[in-house]
């Protein structure tokens, strides 16, 4: 089972509670979260610097991705750490209309896209709106 404890030790960061509990925020909501977000439901526990460097140590050390979503927010999701391989944050991110979250649907990856001549691919981003399966009834 992958814990916050796992995650951190496999990249070789120190252990703080901080670390601990954005990361346990991340694989008990199951969404992408915002700063804002995370300041919320760890209810003041840790000042905005804080999660901000969090958040910055763990972009940088690929345990979360960016997402964007058209809420305007920065948001964050974890990246697959079911194993060691590779992962791609070059999936699909769906965003629901109804309860407003944003999921990564990591098996659908994006399509390949032919660029124009001196255009050259940085980063690519598919955004997909509509109905989620929990709000799905
Ligand atoms: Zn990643
Ligand atoms: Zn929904
Ligand atoms: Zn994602």
């Amino acid at each position: 089972m992958v814990t916050p404890n796992k995650i951190l030790k496999s990249h070789k960061l120190r252990i703080t509670d901080c670390r601990l509990d954005i990361i346990q925020e991340f694989l008990e909501k199951q969404v992408a979260l915002a700063h804002s977000d995370l300041e919320d439901s760890l209810d003041k526990k840790f000042d905005r610097v804080t999660i901000y460097r969090t958040l910055n140590t763990f972009l940088e050390n690929d345990i979360i991705h960016k997402v964007l979503d058209d809420s305007g927010a920065t948001k964050y999701a974890l990246c697959s750490h079911e194993d060691d391989h590779d992962h791609s944050h070059e999936h699909v991110h769906f965003k629901c209309d109804i309860c407003g979250e944003t999921t990564c649907l990591e098996s659908i990856s994006l399509p390949q896209i032919k660029l124009p001549k001196g255009f050259e691919k940085r980063e690519m981003n598919l955004l997909v709106t509509g109905i989620c399966d929990k709000c799905h009834q």
